[in-house]
């Protein structure tokens, strides 16, 4: 297997899977007209669940194998949120810096800040499942932003394995410990 489309409309979930698969011989697509295809609607109650739903919608499209990540945040002292509600938590266009702002007043005062990005793969051919790949890290929510680098919640989640934030550290470093990375990279081992 040579190419593989990821059913994804972030950018920079995109761009870290296209940098890993580099070193692999693997080439990484986005899904071609990916913002044409009706939208998928994540309403599962789980990561895997949504990851799946993903996977299976848009491999409808095309003929190579689609996998798709479903991840989040999941933060202990908020009882498991954002979750999978981590994209919209501060509402349905919620942008990352919203979203930011909101974790960081909901965990005003509160001394308990750990968290764990989770990600779930699933990868669909020829509207079979071929698999469904786990990962995640441990970290802490800071009190403000580190950092520009990556998306989302990144410059709040501080890792102590690369001793600075995600927002700190290089698209590499940062896969190579992440909850993406993990997965991405389980995904690879069944694909030899
Ligand atoms: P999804 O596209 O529905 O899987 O939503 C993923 C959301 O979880 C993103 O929009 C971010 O808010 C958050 N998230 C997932 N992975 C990461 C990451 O690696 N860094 C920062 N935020 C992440």
């Amino acid at each position: 297997m040579s190419r593989l489309y990821c059913a994804t409309g972030n950018a920079g979930k995109l761009s870290e899977f296209r940098l890993a698969a580099v070193r692999t011989g693997l080439e990484i697509e986005g899904v071609p007209d990916f913002k044409t295809i009706p939208p998928c609607f994540e309403d599962g109650a789980t990561f895997s669940e949504n990851a799946i739903k993903k996977a299976r919608h848009y491999a409808a499209y095309v003929k190579d194998p689609v996998f798709a990540d479903d991840s989040g945040l999941v933060v202990e002292a908020l009882d498991g949120a954002p979750g999978v509600y981590s994209a919209r938590y501060a509402g349905p266009a919620a942008t990352d810096e919203a979203n930011n702002r909101l974790l960081l007043e909901k965990l005003r005062g509160i001394t308990n800040r750990a968290a764990s990005f989770v990600c779930l793969i699933a990868l669909v051919e020829g509207g079979r499942q071929r698999g469904i790949f786990a990962g995640r890290v441990d970290g802490v929510i800071l009190d403000e932003p580190r950092g520009s680098s990556g998306f989302g919640y990144d410059p709040l989640f501080y890792c102590p394995p690369l001793g600075c934030t995600f927002g700190e550290a290089s698209e590499e470093q940062k896969f190579e410990v992440s909850h993406r990375g993990q997965a991405f990279r389980s995904m690879l081992a069944r694909l030899r």
